[in-house]
């Protein structure tokens, strides 16, 4: 495995004109690797003759008061876990090195940003999309992996790629759980014993509201998701939801894809998860 921290470096060494023909996986993290992180590595070595992970906790998508500073980093860990995976070059960046100037250009999501995520963190998805903009023209991936865990992000993501012609194929990839059914998240160390006991809680109240499918309105579902996590868990429930995947707009009956999405805030940290499911055959599709 190749370390890289230059965008130089990065485009010497994967330029199409090198490649020969071989074709790019590309899988973005902020690092803090756990076996979610390493499920996207895996399904890239599947479909691609080489492998870029880039390692970035991008300050551009942290809001005022985030977890930007306590965002877990261990880089030699991650090497070691990305080299073990099979990642063929890890790009690993300063601030300085993906943001040297700003001309004050802003990417600004559309209406799927105004929910879930987007609604409680303002600017997050600017941010993202910012950065991944810059990493798919430095990497120019064939193919992008990214975790439905990540279900708002993903969505973006795919619109943004669709509508504006990027070269890249986005692939998604079903979220890794722990045994005991909380989604793996490098924020998960940052919780107290007693609240990690409890954040599988998060999963189950989404299980409950996936029961509720075609019994009970949008509404009445997310009441007893919020009552749900309230009840398990000593978190602050941010927002709980149930909308069209991967439009994000209100749920209606004819959608033949729904979104059961949750945040809560726990003391020091804040966790995400989600269910997408179809309407039809009401087969989960998230897992
Ligand atoms: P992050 O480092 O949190 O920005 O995540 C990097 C990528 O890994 C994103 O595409 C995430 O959706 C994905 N990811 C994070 N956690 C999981 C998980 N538990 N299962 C599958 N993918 C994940």
């Amino acid at each position: 495995m190749e370390v890289i921290t230059t965008r130089n470096e990065l485009i010497t060494h994967l330029d199409r004109n090198n490649r020969n023909g071989r074709s790019i996986g590309f899988v973005p993290t902020m690092g803090f690797l756990h076996e979610g992180h390493l499920s996207l590595v895996s399904k890239a070595k599947e479909d691609n003759d080489i492998v870029v992970m880039s390692i970035f906790v991008n300050p551009a998508q942290f809001g005022p008061g985030e977890d930007y500073e306590a965002y877990p980093r261990d880089l030699e860990r991650d090497m070691a876990l990305a080299k073990e995976a099979g990642v063929d070059f890890l790009f690993t960046p300063s601030a300085m090195e993906m943001y040297p100037t700003d001309g004050g250009i802003r990417i600004l999501p559309g209406r799927q940003a105004e929910v879930l995520c987007g609604a409680s963190r303002p600017g997050h998805f600017d941010g993202v999309l910012k950065v991944l903009l810059k990493l798919f023209n430095m990497v120019d991936p064939d193919r992008s992996y990214f975790g439905m865990k990540d279900a708002q992000q993903l969505a973006i993501i795919e619109t943004f790629v669709r509508d504006f012609n990027l070269r890249t194929e986005i692939v998604r990839v079903p979220t890794v759980r722990e045994s005991d059914g909380l989604a793996k998240s490098s924020r998960n160390v940052n919780l107290s014993a007693i609240e990690r006991s409890e954040a599988p809680g998060i999963y189950k109240a989404l299980q409950h509201g996936q029961r509720m499918v075609g019994i009970a309105a949008p509404h009445e579902i997310e009441k007893a998701m919020v009552e749900f996590i309230t009840q398990e868990t000593s978190g602050k429930v941010d927002y709980a939801n149930v909308l069209s995947y991967p439009n994000l707009s209100e749920a209606i009956d004819e959608d033949s894809e729904i979104i059961l999405a949750c945040a809560v805030k726990f003391s020091k940290t804040r966790l995400i998860d989600n269910i997408i499911m179809s309407t039809k055959d009401d087969t989960s599709c998230s897992e």
